[in-house]
Parts: C-alpha cells; structure tokens; sequence
C-alpha cells in the first residue's frame, strides 16, 4: 500500500476522480487517496451540466441519468423580478443534470476504480514532500498515523479550500474572484418548473456575478442556494445564510419560492474560487486541477465540469511525462496546453459575461429585455444570447477584447459537451 506509485491524486471529488480515472484508463499505476470517509457531501448546486461525455467516457451516463433530475432550461430575473426564459432549442438528451453531491461525486469516483485507480479514505495530506524542487509524494495522516506516500508526480485535487497548493503559488484569494456559496435543501416551494434552473440577480450585492439560485430536484423540491464575491459578502450587512431570510422577506420572487418552503437538514458553506482563464498551476512534479487550480467560471459560478475536463487534460500531460520520464514543469507545460483548449473558451466567455452582461443591475436588465425581443424567444440558449447581446448590441469584438474565437463555438455550445 505504502509503496511509491507513479501518481498520487489528491481528493476524489470530480476532478480527481477524473484524473485518476483518465490516468489508470491509459494504464498508469495511480492512487486516489481523500480525507473523508466515501460517500462524503460536498455543498453545491449539485448541477451536472456539459459533463455528458466524460460520464460517457467513464460509462456512468446511464446511471448519472437514473439518479439525476433532468436539466431542460433555465430562468433569470433582475432587480425588476421579470421573468426571463432560456428554453434552449430542442435536444436529443438533456444537457445536464442535477443530484445530491454526495450521491454522483461517488459514482464518479468508483468509475476511476473501475478502471484500476488505487484507493485509500481516510487519508489526509498535510504536506507535500519535495526533493531537490521537485514535488515526490504527500505526508498524510492516515488512520491516526502520519504516512509517507511517494510518487513521480502529484496531483492536486484537495478543492476550494486546498492549501497544500499555497507554497507553489496556486492559491487565488482575490476577493473578487473568489465567491463564497452556501446552498439549502427546500421541499415545498411554489412557483418552480420540474427540469427548470432558475439564477436571480435582486440585489446590488449580485454584481458583477452571484444569484440566488434554484436546482429543481423532485417535484416543488430544490437545492436552493445564494452565490457571492468574497468582496460583496464582505462589503454587506448579512452572513451568508442570512440572504436565504433576506431573499424571502423582502423580494417577491423570493417570497413566492421560500414563502411556504421548508428547509431540510442545514444551509451549508464552501468558498469558490474562481478564474478569468486557465493559469499555472503546475510546477515540477506538481499539478492542481479543479478547484485546487482555480478552475470555477467567474460569472456561472460552474466548477464541476471545469474541474472533470482539467483532470482530463492533466491525466494526458502527465501520460506523456511518463512516457518521457520527465515530470520538469517545462515537460509538464502541455497541461496548460491541453488545459485552455479543454477550458478556456468557458472561463473566457464567462469573464465576458460577468464584465458585459451583468456589472451592475441596469446593464442586466437590459439584457433580459434584450434577451426577450430575440427570435425564437424562449427557445434560445443563454450563452448564445449573452455572445448576441455582447457582439451585436454592445458591439464587442470578443477575438480581439477577450481572445475568444466564435469559431468554437458550436463545438462548445453542443448539449454536453
Ligand atoms: C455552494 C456552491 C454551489 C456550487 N454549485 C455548482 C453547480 O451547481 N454546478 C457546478 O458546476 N459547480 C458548482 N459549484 C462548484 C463545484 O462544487 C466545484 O467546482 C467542484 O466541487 C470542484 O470539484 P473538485 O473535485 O475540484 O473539488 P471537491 O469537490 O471539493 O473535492 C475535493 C476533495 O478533496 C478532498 N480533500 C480536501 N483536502 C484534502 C486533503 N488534504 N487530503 C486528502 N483529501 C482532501 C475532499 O474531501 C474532497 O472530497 C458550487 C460550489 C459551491 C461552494
């Protein structure tokens, strides 16, 4: 069990679950090692979207579509509380779906088992061992004892609150890209579609970026939750779980869901933090994925799919680190690479998105003002609508503003992907 492996993957949540998933799929001895005891929770909005062919890859579609609800479009409002719809057109299979973290994250992880990953629970790095600059494996406490586990190279998926990455320089704690979300679960709420998202925008604290949002899971039941920046959190008058009450009592949207709503079990916390585009987060024999690495879109708030495709993209870098016996951070620089062709485009747009479409509470109006006059109105996708509102009414050129090539689009665009 103790003897040095090729890769250490630090935290099984679904970035390093993919990575480990990726990585014993092309044959490389890996252990999955995490803190808890599995399943864990993990609080979040528990949407699933633009994952479908990793959970293809990883043969867990069917079973990710037995325990999910179905994801079908979404719903936004403004300081006006007008409704604005985004019924995307129509699809062969959903484009996400939403279920309890603790329920898909370990149908995830026991996907990269399947597949020959290594596992150990109840195993905490504290520390990463380094030799001669070079990352070499992790410290852990591991049943009461503290365990050395070596390997060629680690990687870092310890989450939004990873500070084994610290000493490299991988944390982010700018407290405008770093939110902080707490979600509840509610039965009982009115006003709510099954398969129907719902992300509202009530109050200045909500720009640029965070919502009170809505995940129908079962009839009038959701994941309700309130999305942040550290800096507006820090700048208002309310703890986070206060904006739950806050919302209710003082918005009418907001009365009309929570208003008869009951909360089941507790409101739970977790930071995110967030990234304009893909940075570096690798070093030599080292490299973080998912939140670890910053990976959460800056406007959506979205990290799952982020983190799933980063494992991806490390999984290959560190398959051809292999393969040369070279884990330098220069032989490791393809994960930048293959990183910002899986990433990029998102983290980019949504860095677009935050700066054009919702700064401040009159610019988002007019764009769901904007959004309702489009053709086809409610049969649009939201992305496709904020690129028509940026490109053809703001007139941003976002190739040259932002170095996102529309190009992509299309590709990026397809339900799942
Ligand atoms: C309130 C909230 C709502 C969100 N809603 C959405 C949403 O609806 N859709 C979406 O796409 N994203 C959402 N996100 C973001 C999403 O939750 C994250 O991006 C996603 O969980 C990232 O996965 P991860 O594997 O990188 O980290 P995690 O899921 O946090 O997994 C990290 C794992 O590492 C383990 N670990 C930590 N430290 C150690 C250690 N020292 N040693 C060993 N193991 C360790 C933990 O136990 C954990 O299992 C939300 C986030 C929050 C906070």
């Amino acid at each position: 069990m103790f003897d040095k492996r090729k890769v250490i993957v630090v935290g099984a949540g679904p970035s390093g679950a993919s990575t480990a998933f990726y990585l014993a799929k092309s044959g490389v001895d890996v252990l999955l090692i995490d803190k808890e005891t599995w399943p864990r929770d993990k609080p979040c909005g528990d949407g699933q979207t633009a994952v479908n062919d990793i959970y293809k890859d990883m043969g867990i579609f069917e079973e990710a579509k037995k325990v999910g609800f179905a994801l079908i479009g979404s719903r936004f409002s403004g300081i006006k509380e007008e409704m604005t719809t985004f019924a995307g057109p129509p699809q062969k299979e959903p484009g996400g779906f939403a279920c309890p973290r603790r329920t898909i994250d370990d149908i995830v992880r026991r996907a990269a088992l399947n597949a020959g990953a290594d596992w150990m629970e109840n195993c905490e790095a504290v520390e990463v061992i380094r030799e001669r600059n070079y990352a070499k494996g992790v410290r852990a406490v591991y049943k009461g004892k503290m365990v050395e586990l070596r390997a060629d190279a680690v990687v870092l998926a310890d989450g939004g609150h990873s500070t084994l990455g610290r000493p490299f320089g991988f944390f982010n704690d700018d407290p405008e890209l770093v939110f902080m979300g707490a979600r509840g679960y509610f039965e009982n709420i009115n006003g709510i579609e099954d398969g129907v998202v719902e992300e509202h925008y009530p109050d200045k604290s909500f720009y640029p970026g965070g919502y009170m949002w809505l995940f129908p899971e079962g009839h009038k039941k959701a994941n309700v939750g309130v999305f942040i920046t550290s800096k507006n959190l820090q700048n208002g008058n309310k703890r986070l779980e206060d904006y739950f009450t806050w919302w209710r009592d003082n918005t009418k949207i907001g009365k009309e869901r929570l208003g008869e709503a009951k909360l089941v079990g507790e409101i739970k916390g977790w930071r995110l933090p967030t990234s304009r585009c893909v940075g570096k987060v690798h070093d030599n024999g080292i490299l973080a994925v998912g939140d670890a690495g910053n990976h959460i879109q800056c406007y959506s708030g979205g990290g799952f799919d982020n983190g799933m495709k980063s494992g991806r993209a490390a999984a290959k870098a560190l398959a051809e680190a292999i393969e040369k016996d070279d884990f330098s951070k220069e032989s490791l620089e393809t994960y930048k690479t293959y990183d910002e062709e899986e990433n990029n485009f998102m983290l980019k747009l949504c860095s677009a998105v935050r700066e054009n479409v919702c700064p401040d509470p009159e610019t988002y109006e007019t764009f769901l003002e904007f959004a309702r006059q489009l053709p086809n109105y409610p049969n649009n996708n939201q992305y496709m609508a904020y690129i028509a509102f940026m490109t053809k009414y703001q007139n941003i050129d976002l190739l040259e503003k932002y170095g996102i090539d529309l190009r992509l689009l299309a590709q990026r665009m397809s339900p799942g992907h």
